[in-house]
């Protein structure tokens, strides 16, 4: 049995059959025409169960950016007010659906389309990471995402801190795979009062488990320390109430379930308090500034920066990278973050259904099964020869990946794959076990 968010429960049966019933009654199911399906050498088109990696392309994209690539050869620095999509405000298009796709306060400018995932953190730890003598400390998770180290540990050696003694990683319980949220919040009861800022993912990189954001930012705001959320792997995929939730700020990347080609324009939500605070530090540069002065250049007058959180906008945006974005969020706004987390939910315990019918203990999820704890991707601990066993899937088509030493990570995607795809996958992955 599979519970979602909407409450609907379904039972599973094993058989193929079962799979293609599931596919002809799934509302969704036409979307998956709107994507280019990479094909294997034989002409069949792969499993791909990698776009918690990299999402597929939409069919749309290619006309979006060759629209601007026609605007740029017909209109070049004309085109800054005249292109169809004007370039000098471009980021403003992504403004409405942005904001419905984190569930910021509509029309209040807290999400802003810019930089790249590790650019946007760095810029907010700028802001919002306030130490005092008393309390100076970072809370991250284990395992953190490389970049997400980096980032926080040269950002506290650039102010003069020992990450040694200034970053805090809260890990899983010995012998389990995932952080309990009584965790986080016992951490915090306990040192809170050192913590300026609680910094964790919405949904972990490596075990795929969903935070529980709303009862971690509330736990922190009752502890005085900041929350920020890195939402790479939650953007596109679980419902974000970031407003009601009081985060303080977030970032996300828009290749992974976004679906905004690699390397995409990445997003960043500041919450409505802070969105009129010029007095917060910031690193400016010129597209923070106030639109209608920017170019009074000859004044060399002080930054003022806009409200909102387009005001950490630094550069020009690069255009032929916005582009993609439109197409992806187009989608997200037809269907609805509530449609996509129902079928997210139906696909990926579905997954886990037959996993765990056929996996005779060579392997285990250490995904979390309370369907709250889970989003579109699985993490399969293999406990038997990991790296043959997913180079073998790799070899049937199938296009997921693989953490050292042993994590085959495989993420369904509701707007791109099918049942059929998840029952077939099983059986590749299962094979000969
Ligand atoms: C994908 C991912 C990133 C990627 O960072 P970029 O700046 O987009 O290269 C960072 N952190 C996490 C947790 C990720 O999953």
């Amino acid at each position: 049995m599979s519970r979602t968010e909407s409450g609907a429960t379904t039972a599973f049966e094993p058989s193929q059959e079962f799979a293609r019933h599931l596919d002809e009654t799934d509302s969704l199911r036409e979307y998956r025409d709107r994507f280019h399906i990479p094909r294997r050498p034989n002409g069949e088109p792969v499993i791909y169960f990698a776009g918690n990696s990299l999402g597929l392309q939409p069919k749309t994209v290619r006309a979006m950016v060759e629209q601007e690539l026609d605007d740029w050869a017909e209109l070049a620095v004309d085109a800054h007010r005249k292109a169809r999509t004007p370039w000098y405000s471009y980021h403003e298009v992504f403004g409405e659906s942005g904001e419905r796709l984190v569930g910021a306060l509509p029309g209040a400018g807290e999400v802003v389309m810019m930089n790249s995932l590790t650019i946007n953190l760095h810029l907010m730890l700028v802001s919002f990471f306030r130490p005092t003598p008393k309390r100076h400390k970072i809370l991250m998770e284990y395992p953190a995402f490389p970049s997400d180290l980096y980032a926080v540990r040269t950002h506290l050696r650039s102010r003069g801190l020992d990450p040694n003694d200034t970053l805090v990683q809260i890990k899983p319980r010995e012998g389990e795979h995932t952080v309990r949220t009584e965790d986080i919040e016992g951490f915090l009861d306990e040192q809170g009062e050192q913590i300026a800022l609680v910094l964790l993912p919405g949904v972990n990189f490596h075990t795929g488990q969903v935070f529980d954001m709303a009862r971690i930012a509330a736990a922190a705001r009752n502890h005085g320390c900041a929350v920020g959320l890195q939402l790479a792997h939650a953007a596109g995929n679980v419902q974000l109430h970031l407003h009601d939730w009081e985060v303080d700020f977030a970032v996300w990347c828009s290749y992974k379930y976004l679906n905004a080609g690699p390397g995409a324009i990445a997003g960043c939500f500041v919450h409505e308090k802070h969105g009129n605070a010029p007095d917060l530090p910031r690193l400016a540069g010129w597209w923070g500034d106030d639109p209608e002065t920017r170019f009074q250049m000859h004044l060399q007058r002080d930054f003022v920066p806009q409200p909102g959180a387009a005001g950490w906008q630094v550069s020009n945006p690069p255009i032929l990278s916005m582009a993609p974005l439109k197409a992806s969020l187009e989608m997200f706004d037809e269907v609805g973050m509530d449609a996509l987390r129902h079928k997210s939910g139906q696909l990926t315990g579905y997954l886990r259904f037959l996993l765990q019918r056929s996996s005779n203990d060579r392997f285990e999820i250490i995904t979390p099964s309370d369907p709250d704890a889970q989003g579109c991707q699985l993490s399969i601990l293999v406990h038997d020869q990991p790296r043959h066993r997913h180079e073998a899937v790799l070899a049937e088509g199938a296009v997921c990946d693989f953490r050292e030493p042993n994590i085959i990570r495989a993420a369904p995607v509701p707007l791109y794959n099918t049942f059929h795809e998840v029952w077939r996958f099983t059986q590749i992955l299962t094979a000969n076990l």
